[in-house]
């Protein structure tokens, strides 16, 4: 039985104590032993930002990108290789501003790879100025009269692309993000991942007592359908996206959009040249 270690490098990370992103780190460690992927057959992707760092921690594959970019390489490693588990993780400022054109696309294009955002409505490396999730009225160094912009909205915006799976957790309900990385990665598509993480540097309004007391959750809510597109659409809207658990699930769309190498134009025609070259001699 593989341990959480096992896909530890013993690296130190070098996180602010307290960082949401040693939650995410552990609850990737945990889900990968779990299900015993082999850490041959393991890749993660990462951006840049604090939470770009989580690639130098893990015993597998890894490659640490550049800005906005972990959704690209992650996609390319998937197509090269499709017997590996990709991974791709960074922040909210990484995928959700200058990363956002490769986020909308990979959710519409829904190669078989999981995207996990620790999200902490903050640029944490950069010392603190409004990502495109800040809250409006959100003071920063860069925004002193408070944030006029209303927040992206990456739930919503990842359905409206065509994701066929969309979760949300928080660093501080670890059980159920260990759960949400595991159905995320057997799913079949592109599997997205939203994970308020706290910043306990920079951001001193989205904190956890601020999301413990906001956050409500639908995994033990029986009532709740995750096959369904505008339920999903109305409880992330009901709920202004303050809310944990699988939102939502395609199971259909992904077996008829699942891309592999097989099935490009390329590999088509080398299998019409392999036929050919077979009647031929
Ligand atoms: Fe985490 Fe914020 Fe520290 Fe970066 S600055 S490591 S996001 S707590
Ligand atoms: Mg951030």
């Amino acid at each position: 039985m593989a341990k959480y270690k096992d896909y530890s490098n013993g690296i130190e990370p070098t996180w602010c104590k307290g960082c949401g992103d040693f939650s995410v780190l552990r609850s990737l460690q945990v889900a990968t032993a779990e299900m015993e992927i082999p850490r041959k057959d393991l890749s993660v992707v990462s951006g840049i930002g604090c939470s770009g760092r989580i690639s130098g921690y893990m015993k597998a594959y890894s490659f640490h990108g550049v800005h906005g970019r972990a959704l690209p390489i992650a996609q390319g490693i998937k197509l090269a290789n499709e017997d590996l588990t990709v991974i791709a993780a960074g922040g909210d400022g990484d995928g959700f501003a200058i990363g956002a054109g490769h986020f909308i696309h990979a959710a519409k294009r829904n190669i078989n790879i999981t995207y996990i955002v620790m999200n902490n409505q903050i640029y944490g490396l950069t010392k603190g100025h409004t990502s495109p999730v800040s809250d409006q009225g959100f003071k920063t160094p860069s925004t002193p009269q408070g944030s006029e912009d209303l927040p992206l909205q990456p739930g919503l915006m990842s359905l409206s692309a065509g994701a066929t799976f969309l979760a949300q957790g928080f660093s501080g309900y670890q059980e159920e993000l260990v759960d949400l990385i595991k159905k995320g990665i057997e799913h079949e598509g592109f599997s997205f991942i939203n994970v308020f993480s706290p910043c306990i540097t920079f951001n001193k309004q989205n904190t956890y007592q601020w999301f413990r007391k906001n956050l409500t959750s639908v995994s033990e809510d029986r009532a709740y359908d995750p096959s369904s597109y505008h339920g999903a659409m109305g409880k992330l809207m009901e709920t202004n996206g303050l809310v944990t658990g699988v939102l939502y699930e395609n199971q259909q769309k992904e077996k008829k959009k699942e891309m592999s190498l097989r099935e490009t134009p390329m590999a088509l025609e080398r299998e019409e040249f392999q036929a050919l070259f077979n009647r031929l001699y």
